[in-house]
């Protein structure tokens, strides 16, 4: 196979030399970290005045971990190290409503970020011959600025098609050629079903490769994808947190997602003792950033679980490849690309004197697509034979519950005492998606 490098010297850089940079690198950061509130605090009470208090690449234990309710503590401006002025662009985790974790860029922020996505798009066998048709929602989410942006730092021409919508995206791709498409694998198996209901046929299709991320899916589903479609998928991992995609991404080998080390320390720990866990175990993903002035983030806990692998790649990248990603270390949803927390919903739920004390949250595949159900009992005031009230109740739910967690549930309302009523901790979640990963 013949591999393709957008910077060759940086991606297939001697690991001793790497971990200089890093070193280097993680300095800088702590340098910006030191101007923010949260890690002045932080920093000082793990014994870091400045960066010359950082030796060597083990002293980054020293440093506590950082979790999301940090960055939600720190709301709005609380991890911003440069001044206001200087941002560039603000992005924020999907899904999420109330007190969101927002992250600053500034203008070299951005050309870092764009320039790593270049390398994984590149890394992935594209050049600017191809057509990119970004399937995925725009806006403050980082998917989709963050492909854009490195589909035309290559030279791509890039169709921000943006997500749904079958039948426009079946058009654009038949008009420009399109040959490369992004979006969630959930998205990508709903593509093909809908592509036989409107009768477009491959052939007048161009497609060569999807990237998909977003949410977790197998390796199953990954050649489902690529027999149904005849194209190639590509892993896409990232998170908001640390810029979004391009934190890691799949080369032509396609086994395994090499994550960028020259940006990004990361280590995988046992999430129940915080320690780290052995060469190739799965455990969680931690990750520091190291070349974001506008918003440091050392030794973010990401949840997600998985392991690095012990052999080198084929491709001669010297960055380390992470495996798929099992699933997460807390109760975070992933619902047709968009991150739902169960506290959100109770929230909501709870918040309504109509609504009942038992409420159940379902979550189940819909073809293609995951269709989430929130089935609560309803108050006693409120009686089942009068469908009026219950429907406005019913509407009423489904309305504030879309505007909290960006997704429109199905709602089912029951009798009070209708729900089941477990003997001990309450299960409020039944995630009933195939598991196969
Ligand atoms: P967000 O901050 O909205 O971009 O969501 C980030 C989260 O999406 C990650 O922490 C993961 O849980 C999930 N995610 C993103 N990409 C992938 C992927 N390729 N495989 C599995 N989960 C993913
Ligand atoms: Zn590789």
């Amino acid at each position: 196979m013949q591999f393709q490098y957008w910077n060759e010297r940086i991606e297939k850089m001697p690991r001793a030399e790497l971990e200089v940079l890093q070193l280097d690198r993680l300095r800088a950061e702590i340098g910006f970290a030191l101007r923010t509130p949260f890690y002045r605090e932080r920093l000082a009470a793990a014994g870091i005045a400045g960066p010359g208090d950082i030796h060597s690449l083990d002293d980054l234990r020293k440093i506590p971990f950082t979790g999301k309710s940090d960055l939600r503590q720190g709301f709005p401006y609380g991890f911003l190290s440069i001044p206001r002025h200087d941002v560039v662009r603000l992005h924020a985790s999907s899904g999420t409503t109330g007190i969101p974790t927002t992250i600053y860029f500034s203008r070299d922020d951005i050309k870092n970020w764009t320039d790593n996505m270049a390398r994984c798009i590149y890394g992935a066998g594209c050049t600017k011959d191809d057509v990119f048709q970004n399937m995925i929602s725009y806006g403050l989410f980082t998917g989709g600025l963050g492909l854009h942006q490195g589909g035309e730092e290559i030279g791509m021409m890039v169709i921000p098609s943006g997500s749904g919508n079958t039948a426009r995206q079946f058009k654009l791709m038949q008009d420009f050629g399109t040959t490369v498409v992004h979006a969630t694998p959930s998205f990508l198996l709903h593509v093909e079903t809908k592509m036989k209901e409107a009768g477009v046929a491959r052939e007048s299709l161009s497609l060569k490769k999807a990237f998909a991320g977003a949410e977790p899916y197998s390796e199953d589903t990954r050649r489902r994808i690529e027999g149904l479609l005849d194209i190639d998928v590509y892993n896409s991992y990232g998170l908001s947190e640390m810029n979004g995609p391009s934190v890691a991404f799949e080369c032509q080998c396609k086994d395994g997602m090499h994550i960028w080390e020259d940006g990004y320390i990361a280590e995988i720990i046992n999430p129940d003792t915080l320690e780290p866990a052995a060469d190739g175990e799965v455990g969680e993903l931690v990750l520091t950033i190291l070349c974001r002035e506008a918003t440091p983030i050392l030794r973010y806990r990401t949840r997600d679980l998985t392991g690095f692998y012990t052999e080198p790649c084929p491709c001669g990248r010297t960055h380390r490849r992470l495996r798929r990603i099992r699933g997460r270390s807390d109760d975070m949803l992933i619902i047709n690309g968009v991150n739902v927390f169960p506290s959100q919903i109770e929230e909501v739920i709870m918040g309504m004197k109509e609504v009942g004390n038992n409420y159940l949250i379902v979550v189940e595949k819909d073809g293609a697509m995951d269709r989430l159900t929130v089935k609560t009992e309803i108050g006693e005031d409120i009686f089942m034979d009068d469908s009026r009230p219950l429907n406005a109740l019913k509407e009423r739910i489904m309305q504030t519950l879309q505007v909290s967690i960006s997704i429109r549930p199905h709602v089912e309302l029951h009798e009070g005492g209708a729900l089941p009523v477990s003997e001990g901790k309450a299960i409020r979640v039944q995630d009933l998606r195939p598991k196969d990963i």
